[in-house]
């Protein structure tokens, strides 16, 4: 049943389109349900794990709304007359269920059909071996599939000789189990795939042999053939391992040759100097830099004095005190003669931003201004919402040269933003921009490359660091300034204990009554239509498991409804106001201004406060339905409070049931203010797909066997590998293969972006 078999025998190669291959109606179920357009993208779906004859799945496991493929013997079949009077007269006849019972020896699962009864019945004879599909319900306490697929394997019993072939194949063979939905088979996935396997030549290996020699790897089309057929549990382990270098050293040759082509790039150095801006801001801090701050202070330093272009990735703990690195390196850059453009992910960010700069900058940041100091520079702010007035008089400061600092969002990409000699661009909180944007604003620079610094709040494991940001060089803020107060985080279990919830806002209360602010923060907006998705929402995607759908629940806490709650509520005198995504610009900022000044005393808001806002004087947050948001997002959440001298405190509230997986996330964000064990927790629940941010999104993602965790050795070693092979072939004409599977593993817009880089 080979589906390329009505054609033209022709060998199919892992390019191939899947439509040449499969037909165009086959080839679109397989496009819509797993997303793969070609042989090689469907070969990357791997199976999720295998059966052999003598293990039959552990029913006892199921659980109910998860869609499942279990192997098991048929036990029990019995033919169940419904009754009568659920039928309408027209109905007539005889009508029946079946209910088969299968079974792994000890546990037991029902099968249940309503149609074609007489068919099934004798297909599912006791004592045969089948392999069913369906989603798992309960019926009078018994766990069921209604209607599954079936796929019976040959009977044992029966003895003509193709049959006997047959079982004698499956007997030995191990049977593949894929990741699977209701509209596609784990056993048509595997026919198909079976089929394409005949034809298959999967062309010359990537790897070069002597790569393959010393780390003992299996040939790409062995461990392709092998992972999809293997024929003994020993086999698997060699082709994981050969499948995962192809990820990871492709990935890292492609990593390779960008730092290579950055490297090549001329920038202008811009050295310190002894008596400039930068050295009377140092003198007119109001605080000591930590031990951190100054030695990462240094390392920048140096490489801003460098002719190629510094790429640096500066990570460090809401609170670390990245912002003031990084001023200190712009003004290094401003000393001479450049200018430096900040890019913030929000408006909201970027107007913090403005403010927090200007006002550190004091004197400095007013040139030729009345008051403004000797060497002073300016600050200029340009986001969208930017009035035309301002806007205009930032434009020609940052095109004159007169504003050392621009600083602003997404805007300051635009073609009519053009600097006289831009030689630094700082990113906020990299996690929010693709690195498309990053190239964008470098592209500014007139001729040579800016040098580029990237600072992120959210920590960053090693492995992810080398291979999602492996063109950047990490540095890392380790320390908290002096002084700061650390943060409590408690869970409020709110269907358990709905006196913890009031006594939370109790404490709000109390709060708001010693002269302190609070933030809700609700992972909604509200007021959408019905199944429209909220832009500032929380991810909602980490509790999907591999296997288990989404069951049904009652839609996210809305900020448009909590606030009038609360106000009329338990917070009832208390000033509330409201802060989220959909408020325009102008009114963002009002109501930010407006709770940096104290005028509001509890902020409910959504994550669009996630990022950087720094209001020293709230103290106390409360997450409504916190196990709704990712791990990340509840740490930087958290990291709003406990800025100033007094103590922070946070309050997870949640209704999910202990023990289950939520909870267990929201239990973990509580018992721990490391942000490093929190975002390997992050990255476990998530797929690494998602890890690679904007590029990869909505596209398939080019890591599928790899676990960037568990496989930091194997990571480490590609990634030696395949910079010296770059290094001493950088165009990779020695190693067409290779280079061809760089294009196809990234796609298209990768590949050309890292040919510019
Ligand atoms: P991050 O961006 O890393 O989250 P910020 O740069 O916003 O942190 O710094 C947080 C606060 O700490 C700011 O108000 C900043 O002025 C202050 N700060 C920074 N460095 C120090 C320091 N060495 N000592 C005391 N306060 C500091
Ligand atoms: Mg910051």
């Amino acid at each position: 049943m080979s589906a390329g078999a009505s054609m033209l025998r022709i060998v199919t190669t892992l390019g191939s389109p899947l439509f040449l291959v499969l037909g165009m109606k086959n080839s679109t179920v397989f496009e819509s349900v797993l997303g793969v357009h070609t042989v090689g993208e469907l070969l990357r779906h791997y199976p999720r794990r295998y059966y052999t004859r003598g293990e039959l799945t552990n029913l006892g496991s199921l659980r109910e709304g998860d869609h499942v493929t279990v192997l098991a013997r048929v036990d029990l079949v019995r033919r169940i007359p419904l009754p009568p009077q659920r039928f309408g007269p027209r109905q007539g006849g005889r009508r029946e269920r079946l209910e088969v019972i299968v079974t792994d020896g000890t546990a037991k699962l029902v099968l249940t059909f309503f149609a074609r009864v007489t068919y099934w019945a004798r297909e599912l004879q006791p004592g045969r071996l089948g392999l069913f599909a369906g989603t798992v319900s309960t019926f009078r306490g018994r766990r069921q599939l209604v209607h599954p697929e079936c796929e019976m394997l040959p009977d044992e019993a029966e003895d003509t000789r193709v049959v006997a072939e047959l079982a004698a194949e499956y007997s030995t063979a191990m049977i593949p189990v894929y990741p699977a939905s209701a509209k596609l088979s784990s056993w048509r996935i595997a026919r198909v795939i079976e089929g394409i396997l005949e034809d298959l030549d999967a062309g010359e290996d990537p790897l070069p042999a002597d790569v393959r020699e010393k780390y003992r790897l299996w040939p790409r089309e062995t461990a392709i053939r092998a992972i999809h057929q293997p024929q003994e549990r020993g086999d698997l382990e060699h082709a994981r391992k050969r499948l995962k270098w192809d990820e990871a050293f492709v990935l890292q040759a492609a990593l390779a040759q960008r730092r290579l082509a950055a490297a090549a790039m001329p920038a202008v150095p811009r050295p310190p100097s002894p008596d400039g801006i930068a050295a009377a801001f140092d003198a007119s801090l109001p605080f000591t830099l930590t031990e951190g701050q100054r030695f990462v202070g240094e390392v920048i330093a140096r490489d801003l004095s460098c002719a190629y272009p510094m790429n640096r990735l500066l990570q460090g703990e809401v609170g670390s005190g990245k912002t003031v690195v990084a001023v200190r390196a712009m003004l290094q850059v401003v000393d001479a003669g450049g200018q430096a453009a900040l890019l913030a992910p929000t408006e909201v960010l970027a107007q913090q931003h403005y403010r927090s700069i200007t006002q550190l900058l004091g004197p400095l940041a007013r040139g030729g201004q009345l008051g403004g100091a000797e060497q002073a520079t300016r600050v200029a702010l340009l986001t969208g919402s930017t009035g035309a007035a301002a806007r205009r008089s930032a434009l020609s400061d940052a095109f004159t040269g007169d504003a050392g600092i621009l600083i602003g969002t997404h805007a300051l990409l635009e073609d009519r933003v053009q600097f006289a000699d831009l030689g630094l661009v700082v990113i906020d909180e990299q996690h929010r921009f693709g690195v498309e944007q990053r190239d964008a604003l470098r592209e500014k620079a007139a001729g040579a490359r800016p040098h580029v610094l990237v600072m992120t709040a959210t920590p960053i494991p090693r492995t992810v660091a080398m291979t999602v940001f492996g063109d950047l060089e990490v540095s890392t803020l380790a320390e908290l300034p002096a002084g700061r107060s650390p943060i409590a985080t408690h869970v409020v279990p709110a269907a358990d204990r709905p006196r913890y919830l009031e006594r939370a806002w109790e404490r709000i209360r109390e709060e708001v009554a010693d002269g302190r602010q609070a933030y809700v923060v609700c992972p909604r907006i509200g007021g959408e239509a019905p199944g429209e998705a909220a832009e500032d929402g929380a991810d909602d995607d980490a509790d999907s498991g591999a296997e288990g759908e989404t069951t049904a629940r009652r839609p996210p806490l809305a900020a448009l409804d909590v606030a009038p709650e609360l106000a009329e509520g338990p917070l009832s005198g208390v000033r509330v106001g409201i802060l989220h995504g959909r408020l325009s610009p102008d009114e963002k900022d009002r109501v930010m201004t407006a709770f940096a000044d104290g005028g509001i005393d509890v902020l409910v808001a959504t994550t669009v406060i996630e990022v950087g806002v720094d209001v020293p004087n709230a103290t106390t947050m409360v997450v409504m339905d916190a196990d709704r948001f990712g791990v990340s997002a509840l740490h930087q959440l958290r990291g709003r409070v406990g800025r100033g001298r007094a103590a922070g405190l946070c309050l997870l509230v949640t209704e999910a049931p202990e023990g289950s997986p939520a909870r267990e996330r929201v239990d973990a964000v509580a018992a721990t203010l490391d942000g490093f064990r929190l975002s390997r927790l992050d990255l476990e629940q998530r797929r690494e797909g998602d890890v690679l941010g904007a590029t990869q999104a909505g596209r398939h993602s080019s890591l599928k066997m790899l676990r960037l965790l568990s496989d930091e050795e194997l990571i480490a070693f590609a990634r030696e590998e395949a910079t010296a092979l770059v290094a001493a072939d950088p165009q990779l004409t020695a190693h067409v293969a290779l280079r061809e599977t760089i294009e196809v593993l990234l796609g298209p817009q990768r590949a050309e972006f890292l040919d510019k880089a």
